[in-house]
């Protein structure tokens, strides 16, 4: 893995505790964009040979990352929205999602009129923990009929049962920073020793 994320991850998360990373300087509340564009630049580099036709990730967290890798493949960003909208007059595509964080489930939808079938859809999202939003994304393609050409995201916590279950379906996931442990005496990242 990149050694200029694996440092910066070091020096500005912060563990919550065994199962949370607290981010909120860099990624969730304050964004640091060139640490950002290091991440999507990686995201490209493993995905870049795949005909991606259009980006997509769920409010909030995952749209700074979902849209410099939308800069990087030129193509549209569709934003999974987590409230009901009163302008939501067409169809939607939805999907029920539990969120780790916030520990309830709530609904995201996607207009029907922004996925097609012939599109080739990459998911991106700030975080992999249970995989319950890549989940909810892969139900919309469904749904859609869209072809999923993988998931990239900026840090998996690996212990979690996310990658089991993206691996299990086939998926092609790419984790920027993957956290194999956490603990009060700090990260192991994916391929430590
Ligand atoms: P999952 O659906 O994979 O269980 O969780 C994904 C979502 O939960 C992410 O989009 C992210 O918003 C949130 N999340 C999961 N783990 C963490 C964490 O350790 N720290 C923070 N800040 N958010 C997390």
């Amino acid at each position: 893995m990149n050694t200029y994320l694996k440092s910066y991850l070091l020096q500005n998360s912060q563990i919550l505790n065994n199962d949370v990373l607290k981010v909120d300087t860099f990624l969730t509340q304050q964004l640091d964009l060139t640490f950002l564009q290091k991440v999507a630049e990686e995201i490209y580099q493993h995905f870049k040979d795949k005909k991606i036709t259009k980006i997509l990730t769920v409010e909030t967290s995952g749209i700074a990352p979902a849209v410099l890798v939308g800069l990087l493949f030129n193509v549209p960003v569709v934003i999974a929205k987590k409230n009901k909208r009163v302008t939501a007059s067409e169809q939607q595509y939805t999907a029920e999602i539990f969120s780790f964080t916030h520990q309830k489930t709530y609904t995201i939808e996607i207009g029907a009129n922004l996925l097609t079938e012939d599109d080739y859809v990459l998911f991106i999202d700030d975080f992999l923990a249970n995989g319950q939003a890549a989940l909810g994304m892969i139900e919309i393609a469904n749904q859609a009929n869209c072809q999923i050409a993988g998931i990239g995201i900026v840090i998996e916590k690996t212990f979690q049962k996310g990658h089991k279950l993206l691996e299990e379906r086939g998926i092609d996931l790419f984790s920027a920073i993957p956290i194999e442990h956490l603990s009060a005496a700090g990260i192991q990242f994916k391929g430590d020793c």
